[in-house]
């Protein structure tokens, strides 16, 4: 009998996000260490490998962006095949994975908002964060054209996607001109009208979630100048002690006292004063609001006008609502308040916490019983939810490998039925799927390059699907 420990291990890895290139590596450094022949394939949706690091990190972050780079090295062991193009679940069903391969490994990560749950999210003007990140970064899926006329804008959320969005919509088309967005991205912030974002806490500050480097950076934008009004960095006694005890917490704390304090220190009688005379001096303005939890969307003839807001109040890691609201006249919201992934055909999906069920990777049974699912593995956002920074999903990615390695090593992932491993493009080739390889990858980013060079910058993405597709197959133009 042929057991699994005496094949050529075949393993299909879908979603090339970081966490599931993490996933590679680890496979290939598995197979070096006992010896064993590996092929990995690496299929995602998208003629283009890399996730939400392509399409997710701003384009003003080219330190971030950098770590592309490593993936591609990950990318570049022949063992690993590429396989883009290929939505898991539409052109390859679950069952003719397990016919390929001795194990499938999920790592499609998140990609679309979570709700608020309050009346007016379906106004005109109410965005996703994820919705205005998948524009600016040029997903192929994503809308053509983002409306960018709103004169005042109201972030919901204090994460590092709050600060994303609202760094972004205060970006002036000059300050992008080097990073490697598409044509018509840089064309819509072109006309951006943007003057004022406010960036909405439903917390006090010492709950908010961004990381220091992040928060500060706000600062450095040119032309913009951030605003906290002193009252509303108040602490009760647990977050007094949180802001002492957490290094990150404290350095952003610092961060939003030092604004605090530059409002009184001007002489500003207020943190609305200090708003005003920054824009009649032709700033933008950005405004830390906490303790402010969203109420209602407000709107008129079907647009956003405004955002209603319940003042709360501290009550240690939680808040009371007070019943007392506020109107904040915007014109268009945006919530950042956490991505959801998505369920794939076929595999157990947890609709509450939006992740595969899982015990350190391994796939679990959705149904009461919790079963381990034989052959099913899991890493990245859709195995631990929507948090962590990038390297977060190495050791994630790792975690999981070891589950797999482990469950190869003892023999107990049966031999998958089809032994080629040239069937799984035979299969796709018949479906009429046109797959984009390692070799349509290389010629989809030597045709950003070359676009990215004719105007003096290391790259232009190409946004659309068939753009994408010609690019890959080498079509000129
Ligand atoms: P996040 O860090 O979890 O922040 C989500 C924010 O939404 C929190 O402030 C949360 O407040 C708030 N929120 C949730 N539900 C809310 C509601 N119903 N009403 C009001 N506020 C609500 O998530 P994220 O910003 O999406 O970031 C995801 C991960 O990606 C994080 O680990 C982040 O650091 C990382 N990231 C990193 C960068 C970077 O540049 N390094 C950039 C982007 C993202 P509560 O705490 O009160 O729930």
């Amino acid at each position: 009998m042929t057991k699994s420990s005496d094949s050529l291990v075949r393993i299909a890895v879908v979603g090339s996000g970081p966490a599931g290139v993490y996933a590679c590596e680890a496979l290939l450094d598995w197979a070096d260490s006992v010896g064993r022949e590996i092929v990995v394939d690496l299929l995602d949706s998208l003629p283009v490998p890399f996730g939400l690091l392509r399409h997710g990190v701003a384009p003003d972050h080219p330190r971030i962006k950098g770590i592309a780079r490593t993936l591609q090295e990950i990318g570049a062991d022949p063992r690993i095949r590429f396989l883009g193009n290929v939505e898991f679940g539409r052109d390859l069903s679950l069952d003719d994975a397990r016919r390929l391969y001795h194990a499938v490994l999920f790592s499609t990560g998140a990609l679309t908002d979570r709700d608020l749950g309050i009346p007016g999210e379906d106004l005109e003007g109410s965005y996703g964060a994820a919705q205005f990140v998948t524009w600016y970064d040029g997903h192929p899926d994503a809308a053509r054209e983002w409306p960018l006329d709103a004169e005042r804008a109201a972030v919901v959320g204090v994460g590092n996607v709050a600060l994303d969005v609202a760094r972004m919509l205060l970006r002036t088309a000059e300050q992008l001109e080097a990073t490697d967005i598409p044509e018509h991205v840089r064309e819509g912030f072109a006309a951006c009208a943007t003057r004022v974002v406010s960036v909405i806490g439903r917390r006090g500050p010492a709950y908010a979630k961004f990381t220091p480097l992040e928060l500060r950076e706000m600062d450095k934008v040119e032309g913009v100048t951030v605003i906290v009004d002193p009252a509303d960095l108040e602490y009760d006694g647990e977050a007094r002690t949180l802001r002492e005890s957490d290094r990150r917490v404290k350095q952003v704390c610092t961060q939003l006292e030092k604004w605090a304090a530059a409002v009184t220190e001007a002489g500003h009688g207020s943190a609305d004063d200090a708003e005003a005379a920054a824009l009649a001096d032709g700033l933008k303005v950005v405004r830390f609001r906490f303790h402010r939890a969203p109420a209602e969307i407000l709107g008129d003839a079907g647009a956003v006008t405004g955002l209603r807001l319940e003042r709360t109040e501290p009550d240690g890691a939680q808040v009371r609502r007070t019943g007392e609201t506020e109107d904040l006249a915007v014109d268009a919201v945006y919530r950042a308040v956490g991505y959801r992934s998505t369920p794939l055909g076929g595999v157990p999906f947890d609709d509450d916490t939006a992740t595969i069920p899982n015990e350190a990777g391994r796939v679990l049974d959705a149904a009461e019983s919790g079963a381990v699912v034989p052959g099913l593995y899991t890493a990245g956002w859709i195995k631990r939810g929507p948090t962590g920074v990038i390297g977060t999903n190495r050791s994630c990615a790792v975690e999981t490998v070891h589950g797999l390695t482990d469950d190869l090593d003892d023999g107990s992932l049966p031999e998958p039925a089809e032994p080629d491993p040239r069937a799984v493009r035979d299969l796709l080739a018949e479906r009429g799927i046109e797959v984009v390889d390692g070799d349509g990858w290389a010629a989809i980013d030597a045709a950003e390059r070359a676009l990215g060079e004719a105007a003096g910058r290391e790259r232009t993405k190409l946004a659309g699907r068939a753009e994408m597709l010609a690019a890959a197959r080498g079509d000129a133009g």
